[in-house]
């Protein structure tokens, strides 16, 4: 098996690059190398590459591998969490006095991260909706460097065309960044529509089983990667052997477990699109979606992510998050059990009060892979209590 195998099949790509068998004794499954420093032969023989645990790992080094096939890059670079691996990118490519565009459904961490941390630094930043490219093109400025999207965007599910993103952001000279993170490259691999970088949390679908955290980037660029590889190594946030292995396993059965997370997600998006305690639903996978049309231009399907407005308003929503029994009331997404969250004082707290905050009516699913009887049998009986109780 070549070690990239660019022309295979994405499921093929996903269980062997970068996870050849142990040449020594035969292990179909490579070891993981929990050692931080390597021998040398003589001063400077390093074998293979290898020195020092925080420069390169071989464990970390297949997830990178496999990781890069999967997106179709040249590059792939793990990290300690998402969140680690969006400052060593921006760290990377930005300098004081430079300007981010961002979308107004960003991830709460990353708007965090760019107003607070980097804009300490004197780095300055613009919230447009992404989705309106008018809006994005005038929001751009001389001291622009880079556009930050995610599709589908997180909680309300917007579709932003990467394709015409990525013409955008090129015709002003400027990097394009997709995060990953919802769809997965299982469903929607973004350099493939001309975007620069796209990043991950690997600590959601991609590990898949809520038992690690993890960031990654795959790029193209050469320079970009320097630079990037050098923040890795320098500032240090790589992720650990143990949770490179973990992530590395649970990419293996990445697109079986997002066609199950597509089929049972669309199946709860039909069940609420009929209820009239639900106002909206957010899901790609409806055609009375608005980035429907789109989405099936630029995603296979429609992933395992939606999010509801109740009619009832903040009352039924919170009701509802506290009254699922199969749908476990806690942050996170993308793992193999279905878990449900309350945005506005859960995972974007962070940004209540901001241009990001989301409505107070709204809860997020994680649809997971349980048997979808018990799945909407579980929702069912939560809207009835929800809409019920007073
Ligand atoms: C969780 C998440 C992140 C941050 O990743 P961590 O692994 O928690 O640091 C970034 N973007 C999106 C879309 C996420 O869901």
């Amino acid at each position: 098996m070549g070690k990239k195998m660019k022309n295979s099949g994405f499921a093929t790509r996903a269980i062997h690059a970068g996870q050849d068998f142990d040449p020594t004794t035969g292990a179909v499954i490579p070891p993981i190398y929990q050692s931080s420093t390597f021998v040398q032969t003589h001063v400077g023989g390093l074998r293979n590459g290898y020195e020092y645990g925080r420069g390169g790992n071989p464990t970390r080094d297949g997830l990178e591998t496999q990781l890069a096939a999967l997106e179709g890059g040249s590059h792939g670079l793990s990290f300690a969490s998402g969140l680690a691996a969006e400052d060593a990118l921006l760290r990377g490519i930005l300098k004081p006095g430079d300007h981010v565009v961002i979308g107004n459904d960003a991830y709460g961490g990353t708007y965090r991260l760019i107003n607070k941390i980097f804009g300490a630094w004197g780095v300055t930043h613009s919230v447009v909706d992404m989705s309106n490219l008018r809006s994005v093109q005038s929001a751009i400025t001389p001291e622009t460097r880079v556009l930050w999207v995610e599709t589908p965007s997180n909680p309300l599910m917007k579709i932003t065309d990467i394709a015409e993103l990525a013409e955008v952001g090129h015709s002003a000279g400027l990097i394009v960044v997709v995060d990953n993170t919802f769809a997965s490259p299982a469903l929607q691999q973004p350099l493939s529509l001309g975007a620069d970088v796209v990043v991950h949390s690997t600590t959601k679908y991609l590990g898949g089983h809520s038992d690690v955290i993890g960031g990654a980037l795959v790029l193209n660029d050469d320079e970009i990667h320097d630079k990037v590889r050098f923040m890795q190594f320098a500032a240090g946030a790589v992720s650990a052997p143990m949770d490179a292995f973990l992530t590395s396993r649970g990419v293996k059965t990445l697109d079986v477990r997002m066609q199950r997370h597509s089929e049972n997600a669309q199946a709860i998006a039909e069940y609420f699109a009929e209820h009239a305690g639900v106002d909206t639903v957010y899901y790609p996978g409806l055609e009375s979606h608005p980035g429907h049309a789109l989405a099936a231009t630029q995603m296979s399907r429609f992933g395992g992510m939606l999010s509801l407005a109740f009619t009832g308003g903040e009352r039924v929503a919170r009701r509802f998050a506290e009254s699922t029994r199969v749908f476990q009331l806690a942050e996170s997404l993308g793992g193999i059990e279905s878990l449900v969250n309350y945005p506005a004082e859960m995972t974007h707290a962070s940004v209540a009060g901001t241009e990001l905050a989301v409505p107070a009516n709204v809860i997020r699913l994680s649809v997971g892979l349980e048997s979808i009887d018990d799945l909407l049998a579980d929702v069912d009986r939560a809207i009835g209590s929800a809409v019920k109780k007073r």
